[in-house]
Formats: C-alpha cells, structure tokens, sequence
C-alpha cells in the first residue's frame, strides 16, 4: 500500500457518504473499484451512497443549516482558518494522492492542494468583509441598504481534473457566507475527496461544528447527480464538468428556478504575434498544451501563429516537445503523466483521425505509448496539428493534449478566430504591441472569461473570480465578489420618522 493512502487514513473499503465528522453505512453490494491512470494499482474501494443515504445528508445539512447560518460569518471563518492548517500540514499526502489517482504530476497535485490553502485564507479574510450597500433613499427620514444572507444548501459537483480543488473554491466561500455544502465528486477521482472529508472531519470533530455543515455523496449519476440538481431544498448548484453536463444541469435547476454558477469546458486560444517575445511565449505555450497532460479547463488547445513567424515556430515546438519526458507523474523528472481512462486514450485518437479527414495534419506525436512504463495504455504523446478554425474537430473540446496551429495575416483575423468557438473561457495574447494588446482587451477584443497579456491561458489565481462566458456556461466563483453568489440579496428599508409616506404619492385617509 503507498504509505499517503495510510496517512490520509483511506481504507481498503470507504463508505460514499458523509455528514461530516460520520461516515453513513452504504450498500457493500453496490461498490466501485478505484485503479490509478498510473500504472494501474488498486486505491481503494467504496460502497457507493444511494437515494436512503442521499435522504439523510440532506435531512443533516437541512438541520445543519438553521444553526450555521447565526453563527458569527469570522467565527466560521475561524473553522475554514483551521480547514487551512490542516490542509497544509498534510500538503504533500494530499498531493500525492491527487496525482495518483488523476495523473497529473506531483508539483500540480501540490500546487492543487495550495490552492485549497490559498482559498481558506481568501475566505478567512472575507469572512470579515461581506459587505453590503447603503443607498439614497427618495423618501424623507428613510434608510435604505442591501444586507447579505446565507442562501441554504450549495451542492458542489466536481470534475475529476481537479478532484479537491474546485470543492473548495466553493466550499470555504460558501461556508462563511453560511451556507453548508454538499460535495458530489467525480466518480473518476473519489477517493481524493473522501481523504480531504476524513482530513477536515477532525476540525469539525474539535470544533463542534454541526453534523452537517459539509457533506460529501458519492454514488451513480440518477441516484445522487440528478437527485440533487432536481431538488429545491438546494438552492445553488456549483457544477464544474462538461457542456454536455452543464446543459442537463442548467436545465434541471431552472425548472425549479435554482440557482447555478456553471463551470462548463473550454476552447482555449493563445494569439502569437509577430511581435511577441518568444522567451516569454514558447515555454508559456508548451506549459498551456501538455501541462496536466492537456486536461485542464484552460489548456492551450489553439495556437493562432501570424503568418511571418508560422514555419519557424512550429518547427521550435516541434524541437520542444521533442524534450518532453512523458511517465509515472509522481516522478518529478516526468513533464507529462497520463490520460485519465483508455476512453479519455480512444476520444484523443478519434479526434486526431477526424481532423486528417477534415483536411488537418499532425506534424508531430499524438501516438498512444507502449511497453515499460506505459502498460496501463493510458499515456500518449501530446500532438501539434495543423488545422484551420472552422474544423468541426477544432470547434470541440476535446480533453488531451492536442495543439492545433492555425495562421492568422491581421489581428482582426486573429481576434475573430480567437472568439470564433462556441466556448468562451481562457484566452490570452504574446505581443508587445501596445496597440495589438489594447485592443485584445477592448469591447471587441477577447470574449472570454478570462484575457491574458504575455501570459498563457492556463492555472489563475484565487484572488480574481474564475469562470467563462458562452457555453463555458457564465459562472464566476472564488474570488473578487464571486461570494455574491452564494447569498441571498435583500434590499431593506427603515423608516425613523413619523409618517408612511406611500408609493406614487397614494393617500389613504385611515
Ligand atoms: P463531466 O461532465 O463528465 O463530469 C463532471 C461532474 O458532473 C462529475 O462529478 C460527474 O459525475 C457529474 N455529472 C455527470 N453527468 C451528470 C448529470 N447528468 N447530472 C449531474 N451531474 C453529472 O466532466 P469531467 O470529465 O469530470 O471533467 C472535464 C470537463 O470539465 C471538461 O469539459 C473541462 O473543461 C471541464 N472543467 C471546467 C472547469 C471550469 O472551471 N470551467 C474546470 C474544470 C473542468
């Protein structure tokens, strides 16, 4: 047994379902089997919750909710300060197990859990600062202000590119805000989540905090996906996934009128000019391409080269992914791990085929590797394609690592290939024109999310709110005022004078 599986205190069989501090006994014959994308070890086993379980951790976070939500926001901050420590005491177990049972290297496992650190200090601050307006009132001897309440339950759904991450960008805004927070993560990569649930519980445990106040659920979509986003005892859906998700998530909520903040794929471009500084551009671009093996939300997956610099540019990103050490991820010698599945394998080499029969070529890898090393058929060469932009294959997210090249002669030309996709997430433009840049942020610049200047499109910060427009589906979370989300506005007015002055100057004579 790897020993981070023992000091993150996984068992060989975990139960799906927690309250908190208690794990719920779920159903030992309905269990799944965990492997590593890795090198095929087993992880662990769980007994996956059902609709019983499901009806408890909702009944728990209901009772759960009426007593967080008066507890002072800085004292709940003061539980997330503590979800922080803990969180940076077992960094590195964390970590590897991320890396283990996603694939992607160690550094970005460790780099994931510093993001969870980061957003408990972010929500630890914020947990002083929800603020709301004070505004003019029209009518004599009124005060008029917004106030900020908690909103109820949050159910968080979670990919499995960034198993923990993305829960607590969340949860530890939702939390101060008052909310409490179901967890239904990816199926791919549970056991990530059970240790972070099993890592937290001794903070709730030392604490009090009541059972409740986060919950995790893991089970098969209909019996615990679709049940949650139908529910209206759930206010806020979070979901981070795929359009297609998205687009059955979304609906659901609406129909109950639920609110969602949506976190849906992406098409991402960088723009490459001819007066770019290559030493800041080819490393940024090979990191956006083949980091996390191609599977992040922002992955560089077009690369819209001026037509002066197109030749010498492709043939250096050919000499650098030449370079590339593709292998076990927990090696840090290795830049590229694995895919997650042999699906994930068989969609990248169906994309590859679409793209030659719709007129595109590789010009280097895009192979599936074999022999030592490489048994579990999960690991490939990540791919540079030639392409144009109206490929249907280019107009789709497809998750590895393939960069498709694609000639531009104006920056007009280049900003409408650039929007031209139907996602609208991470962007970002190599010049050092500042007449180019400008207008790459202007109203009819980037329409994505995010817009980046001599930076690539993947990994953002905390502080800034995440998330892109179109079908990456307009959702905005951790930082700047994304907390907004997670509270109930209320626009509130006091009278402190001596008449009831009416609207539209109406008299009743009573
Ligand atoms: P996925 O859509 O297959 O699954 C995401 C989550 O949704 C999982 O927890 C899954 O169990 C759940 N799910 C699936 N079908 C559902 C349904 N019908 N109802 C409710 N829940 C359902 O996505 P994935 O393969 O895990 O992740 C990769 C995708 O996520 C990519 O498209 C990537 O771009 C996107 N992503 C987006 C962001 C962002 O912030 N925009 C971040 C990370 C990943």
């Amino acid at each position: 047994m790897q020993e981070f599986l023992h000091l993150l205190r996984l068992e060989p069989v975990n139960q799906g379902a927690s309250t908190g501090v208690n794990w719920l006994t779920c159903d030992s014959s309905k269990q799944t089997t965990i492997t590593s994308p890795v090198d095929g070890g087993l992880i662990g086993k769980i007994n996956k919750a059902g609709a019983k379980e499901y009806d408890q951790v909702l009944a728990t976070a209901e009772k759960a909710f009426q007593l967080w939500r008066v507890m002072p926001a800085p004292k709940r901050g003061e539980i997330v300060r503590q979800i922080g420590n803990v969180l940076r005491e077992n960094k590195r177990s964390l970590g590897q197990l991320v890396s283990y049972e996603m694939g992607k290297s160690l550094q970005e496992g460790m780099g994931e859990v510093q993001e969870m650190i980061d957003i408990c200090d972010f929500s630890v601050g914020l947990s002083r600062q929800l603020y709301g307006l004070t505004i003019a009132s029209e009518r004599p001897n009124h005060r008029m202000m917004e106030t900020w309440q908690p909103l109820g339950i949050v159910g968080v759904v979670t990919s499995f590119n960034f198993p923990v991450a993305v829960w607590a960008w969340n949860a530890m805004i939702a939390a101060v805000c008052g909310d409490v927070v179901i967890w239904k993560p990816s199926h791919k990569t549970p056991l990530s989540a059970i240790a972070t649930q099993k890592l937290i519980a001794d903070v709730l445990k030392e604490n009090n905090v009541p059972e409740g106040v986060f919950s995790l659920i893991t089970g098969d979509t209909r019996e615990i996906s679709e049940r949650i986003t139908q529910d209206h005892r759930v206010p806020l859906i979070s979901a981070t996934g795929s359009t297609r998700m998205g687009k059955i998530v979304g609906k659901a909520c609406a129909e109950r009128f639920g609110r969602t903040i949506l976190e849906l794929g992406g098409n991402n471009a960088i723009i490459l000019s001819q007066e770019a500084d290559l030493k800041l551009a080819l490393p940024a671009i090979v990191f956006g391409a083949v980091g996390t093996a191609g599977q992040r939300c922002t992955t560089t997956r077009r690369l819209i080269v001026h037509d002066s610099i197109y030749e010498s540019i492709r043939e250096k990103l050919v000499t650098a992914y030449s370079t590339l050490r593709i292998g076990n991820p927990l090696d840090e010698n290795n830049h590229v791990g694995p895919l997650i599945d042999k699906e994930a394998v068989h969609t990248m080499q169906e994309a590859l085929k679409k793209l030659k029969e719709q007129g595109g070529k590789v010009v280097f890898g895009g192979e599936v590797l074999s022999g030592k090393g490489y048994e579990t058929g999960t690991y490939v060469r990540p791919a540079i394609c030639e392409a144009k932009n109206e490929y249907p294959i280019v107009q789709e997210e497809t998750f590895a690592p393939i960069l498709y090249l694609i000639r531009y002669k104006t920056i007009d030309e280049a900003i409408s290939y650039q929007n031209g996709v139907a996602q609208g997430l991470s962007s970002a433009i190599f010049t050092n024109n500042m007449l180019e840049m400008e207008q790459f942020l202007s109203p009819v610049g980037s329409d994505c999310g995010i817009a980046n200047v001599n930076i690539g499109t993947s990994g953002a910060e905390i502080g800034g709110a995440f998330g892109g427009e179109k079908e990456t589906g307009g959702g905005h979370e951790s930082g700047s005022d994304s907390w907004k989300m997670y509270m109930r506005r209320q626009t509130v007015t006091i009278n402190y004078g001596s008449t009831v002055p009416l609207a539209q100057g109406i008299k009743f004579d009573l």
